[in-house]
């Protein structure tokens, strides 16, 4: 246990003004930051420059760092332009050029961190295609609601007429064609056609409806 006074020394910002209790054996001294502060330190931490202010000095990079230049540099679409100033957060907003053409003010933080990445007409884009594309299981499910041509030979969609007289029904799952069988009578083939809808696309629009609530 050394007995050295450490009043009145320095250690970066802070300035030893006396000793504090103990813990321990560990000496502990009360220290006055350049700030105007007062922290209580270990002399350990003091000596090995582990501890150097009491806290401000962290605080003060991480706004440095919020504060970096960013002109010129691109986060997605966007390409900032200038610094516009603190927002009630503190934090600094830029001013950014949208490649499709707007401008929008967007915090540094959301900028670094690839939040936001355009002016917002990114999102809506991807809204749109997932409209486009509720899929379930592969189905996209919003063209099944759809009205489907109607087949001319019928009148009926997903059922047609052959040459010999018979009617074919049929539909679309997947991208690929289901035979729902050949049948004597116009009406069977409709038949055949909404039994087919009930059993193939029924579960793919109650799906997608369950996860809609
Ligand atoms: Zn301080
Ligand atoms: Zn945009």
């Amino acid at each position: 246990m050394s007995g050295i006074d450490l009043t009145g020394n320095r250690y970066g910002r802070l300035v030893v003004i006396s000793e504090a209790e103990r813990v321990g054996e560990n000496r502990r001294w009360v220290c006055k930051c350049d700030c105007g502060n007062e922290v209580t330190v270990y002399g350990s931490s003091l000596k090995r420059g582990r501890t150097k202010s009491c806290g401000c000095l962290r605080k003060e990079r991480t706004t440095k760092a919020d504060e970096r230049d960013l002109s010129g540099r691109r986060f997605g679409k966007l390409l900032v332009i200038e610094k516009l100033s603190k927002n009630e957060y503190g934090r600094i907003i830029w001013k950014c050029m949208c490649d499709c053409g707007s401008e929008t003010e967007v915090a540094y933080y959301n900028l670094v961190s690839e939040k936001t990445t355009s002016c917002g007409c990114v999102r809506v884009g991807h809204l749109n295609e997932a409209l486009e594309t509720q899929r379930v299981d592969g189905v996209v499910v919003p063209k099944l609601k759809q009205k489907v041509r109607v087949d001319s030979s019928t009148g009926h969609k997903g059922v047609s007429k052959t040459k010999n007289g018979k009617y074919v029904a049929r539909l679309m799952v997947k991208g690929k064609d289901k035979y729902l069988g050949t049948h004597e009578t116009l009406e069977l083939a409709i038949k055949a056609r909404k039994r087919g809808e009930e059993l193939y696309y029924k579960p793919y629009i109650e799906a997608l409806e369950g996860n809609n609530d």
